[in-house]
């Protein structure tokens, strides 16, 4: 079977071929991750080294299935895996012209959130580190560069943490996409484990929890996760990662008409946030058919946030991107 290389570093490449010199590795790093897709374009490569290249590797394992834009410019882009399977990725853009890609990181997901539709196809497998690179490179080759990148796909990242991780370091490095570890986002349901991992061994990227609620009845009944990560674990996790990163993190709150919005969810919410430095970002519920929820009014919103600022907390609200085509939050399904 040919080899993957989308996330193999230079060091690696010098070792698997091997090059001898560091330099060579360099080269063909710095051509995978320009998003080339034909080996005879490394102009500075031998032709030996091209074709032994050709013979026993693939520049790409996935590629793009199909794609849907979306009128506020967003795409999402099915993805076929090697073995067949689908993911979905979608590149978000801003008001301003800005562009994020939102990565999956697991076909499928194991956490049967009640509310996503990404958890009615249950757990397939996780993604490759090169999988996951992949993704920003068949997205940018045909929707142009991000600066921004999100992993808030398809997955639970925290339950495929190394391989995100690797990920990570391949889309950051200065030779590649260099992309500022700033500048990426991990959202997670809330795995306790995870958290505190990422907290000592990284990755150093932005941290965001979808917390929905905090208030511990609800929250375990709309997110199964609850019950082995409780909302005070949780909690405990964050103060620690804040202790050592002292990362703002952003909590996303679905918000689920007339379920979430009560005052008990915006009480628990307050107690939640003593001590933690965090920012409120408000994702208004995405239809999803057969799922038994509404969106909430609009002044059901501007309610909730007017309670959550005269808090004293911070709140934002995301931009419905891609409502039009299935690409929004919770309504990826392969
Ligand atoms: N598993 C990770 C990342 C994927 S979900 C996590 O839970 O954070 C990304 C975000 O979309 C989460 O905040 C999730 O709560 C939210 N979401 C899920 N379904 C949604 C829906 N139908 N409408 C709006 N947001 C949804």
């Amino acid at each position: 079977m040919k080899k993957a290389l989308a996330a193999l570093l230079p060091e690696e490449l010098v070792a698997e071929f091997p090059l001898g010199q560091l330099y060579r590795g360099n080269q063909i790093f710095h051509w995978l991750q320009s998003g080339l897709s034909d080996f005879q374009g490394m102009t500075n490569l031998s032709k030996e080294l091209r074709q032994r290249l050709e013979d026993s590797c693939l520049i790409q394992t996935s590629r793009i299935e199909s794609r849907a834009v979306d009128p506020d410019g967003s795409t999402k882009y099915r993805i076929e895996l090697k073995d067949g399977r689908l993911i979905e990725s979608v590149l978000l853009v801003d008001s301003r012209g800005r562009k994020t890609i939102c990565l999956s990181t697991q076909v499928g997901c194991a956490m049967g959130c009640r509310f996503c539709r990404t958890a009615s196809m249950g757990f397939i497998r996780n993604l490759e580190p090169y999988e996951i690179v992949e993704q920003v490179l068949l997205i940018e080759k045909d929707g142009g560069k991000a600066g921004n990148i999100v992993f808030m796909g398809m997955g639970e990242p925290l339950l495929n943490l190394g391989n995100l991780r690797k990920a990570v370091t391949v889309l950051g490095h200065p030779l590649g996409r260099a992309i500022a570890p700033k500048r990426m986002t991990l959202s997670t349901c809330g795995i306790v484990d995870g958290i505190e991992e990422m907290a000592t061994l990284g990755p150093p990227i932005r941290l965001a929890l979808s917390l929905v609620t905090a208030e511990p009845l609800l929250r375990a009944h709309l997110m199964p996760s609850t019950e082995s990560n409780s909302l005070s674990r949780i909690r405990e996790a964050l103060l620690r990662y804040q202790g050592v990163t002292k990362k703002r993190v952003t909590l996303e709150i679905v918000l689920l008409g007339g379920v979430n919005t009560r005052q008990r969810d915006i009480e628990e919410l307050f107690r939640f946030v003593r001590q933690l430095k965090v920012i409120v970002n408000l994702i208004p519920w995405n239809p999803v058919d057969s799922l038994p929820f509404r969106r909430p009014l609009k002044d059901e919103i501007n309610d909730f946030k007017r309670r959550l600022n005269a808090g004293g907390i911070q709140v934002t609200q995301r931009y419905r991107r891609g409502g039009g085509i299935s690409a929004a939050c919770g309504q990826l399904f392969t």
